[in-house]
C-alpha cells in the first residue's frame, strides 16, 4: 500500500523489497540522490513495512497496525531519528534533550525492541554528520547492537564518512520527471492539468518544491505576482529596486518567492505566447488578466514574447544556482524593462 504512493523510484523500491521478501535486510542502507524527490518519505514507507504485524505483498506495510499507525504519526517507540542542528548531526550532549543527539541514542541501540522486530534509526542528513558523531556512528555500525537498523539519508555520496559507506547497502533515487510531478499535482493535489504542468516545471523534478509551491500561497498570490511582474517591465530603476524589495520578504521567505515568480513567470510567458499566436484564451492560465496580456504581448512583439522566456530561463537558472536574490530581481527587473522599451539587443 505504502510503496505505491511513492513517486517514481522504481529500482530503489525494487531493492528495498526483494529484501523484505526474502527476510534478509541490511545493517545499514544509504539512500542517496537530489533533494526533494521522495529519500525520507520512502525511509518512513520502509520502516512501516520492516515492522508491520501483517504486511502484504512485496512486503508492503498494511497501513492498520498499530506499528504502521505509530511510525505514520511520528510515534513509534523504535524509531530513532536525531534532529539535525544547523544541519549537522551531532553527538549531542546531555543536556539538550532526549532524542537530540547520537550520543543520547547509540547507547540505547543495545536494549531489545519496545514494540516492533527492529529499531530503526535514519540518520538525516548523512553528510552532515560531525567528524565526532561520524566516528561514533562507525563504531556502532562495524558491531551492530541486535535487531537494529540504520538509513542514512544524502544528497551526495562522497561527503559520507567512505567508512561507512562501504558498510551501506546502496539505494539509490533519482530526479523525478516534469511529467511523473505534472500527474501527481493532477491526481493528488487535483490541480487543472495546465497549472500542474506550470508548477511541476517551475519545481524542476523536485517533489518537495512542487508541494511547496502549491501551500504556498501561489495560487492565492497569484494576482499579486501577475502585478509585480507586468509593473517590471513599465516601472523605472527606482522603483522596480523598491518594489522588488518589498516583495522578496527576509530569509527562508526570499527563496519562497524566486520559486513564485518563477513560477507565475512561466504561467505568463505561456499566455504571452498564446496572445502573440492569437489562440483562445479559453486554455489560458491566467485568463483573468487577459486584456493586459495580449496588450503586453503587442508591445512586445513575437520577438519580444519569446526573448521573455529565455530570460525567465536564465532568471531560473540563477535560483538553481542559489545566485543573490536581489541580483536576480534587479536582473529581471533590467530585462524585462529593456524588453519593453526595445532596447534588448541580441
Ligand atoms: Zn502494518
Amino acid at each position: 500500500m505504502s510503496f505505491g504512493l511513492i513517486l517514481g523510484q522504481e529500482r530503489a523500491k525494487t531493492v528495498l523489497q526483494a529484501g523484505l521478501t526474502a527476510g534478509r535486510l541490511a545493517g545499514a542502507y544509504l539512500f542517496v540522490g537530489p533533494p526533494g524527490v521522495g529519500k525520507r518519505f520512502t525511509a518512513r514507507q520502509f520502516v512501516k513495512a520492516i515492522n508491520c504485524i501483517e504486511p502484504g505483498t512485496g512486503g508492503d506495510s498494511c497501513d492498520r497496525c498499530a506499528p504502521c499507525r505509530l511510525v505514520e504519526k511520528g510515534d513509534f517507540p523504535d524509531l530513532y531519528a536525531p534532529e539535525a542542528q544547523g544541519g549537522k548531526l551531532t553527538k549531542g550532549t546531555s543536556g539538550d534533550g532526549e532524542r537530540s543527539g547520537l550520543g543520547e541514542i547509540l547507547p540505547r541501540l543495545h536494549f531489545a525492541p519496545l514494540m516492533g522486530k527492529y529499531k530503526v534509526v535514519i540518520l538525516d542528513p548523512a553528510d552532515g554528520l560531525t567528524p565526532e558523531a561520524g566516528n561514533m556512528l562507525l563504531k556502532t555500525v562495524e558491531e551492530p547492537p541486535p535487531k537494529t537498523l540504520f538509513i542514512l539519508v544524502a544528497t551526495v555520496e562522497t561527503a559520507v564518512l567512505p567508512t561507512l559507506v562501504s558498510r551501506c547497502q546502496k539505494v539509490r533515487f533519482t530526479p523525478l520527471g516534469v511529467d511523473q510531478v505534472a500527474q501527481y499535482l493532477r491526481q493528488q493535489r487535483s490541480l487543472a492539468p495546465e497549472l500542474a504542468e506550470t508548477v511541476a516545471s517551475a519545481a524542476q523534478g523536485s517533489i518537495e518544491r512542487a508541494l511547496g509551491l502549491c501551500q504556498s500561497r501561489l495560487l492565492e498570490q497569484r494576482a499579486e505576482l501577475v502585478d509585480f511582474l507586468l509593473s517590471l517591465f513599465e516601472s523605472s530603476l527606482a522603483d522596480r529596486t523598491a518594489t522588488s524589495l518589498t516583495m522578496l520578504g527576509t530569509g527562508k521567505a526570499e527563496r519562497e518567492f524566486l520559486d513564485r515568480v518563477r513560477a507565475v513567470g512561466r504561467m505568463l510567458a505561456r499566455d504571452l505566447l498564446h496572445a502573440s499566436a492569437g489562440m483562445d484564451r479559453a486554455g489560458w492560465l491566467l485568463a483573468d488578466r487577459a486584456r493586459e496580456i495580449e496588450r503586453l504581448a503587442g508591445q512586445l512583439q513575437r520577438q519580444g514574447v519569446l526573448r521573455f522566456s529565455g530570460v525567465l530561463d536564465e532568471f531560473s537558472r540563477g535560483v538553481e544556482r542559489n545566485e543573490n536574490p536581489k541580483n536576480l530581481l534587479h536582473f529581471l527587473g533590467n530585462r524585462l524593462h529593456a524588453l519593453a522599451t526595445g532596447s534588448l539587443a541580441g
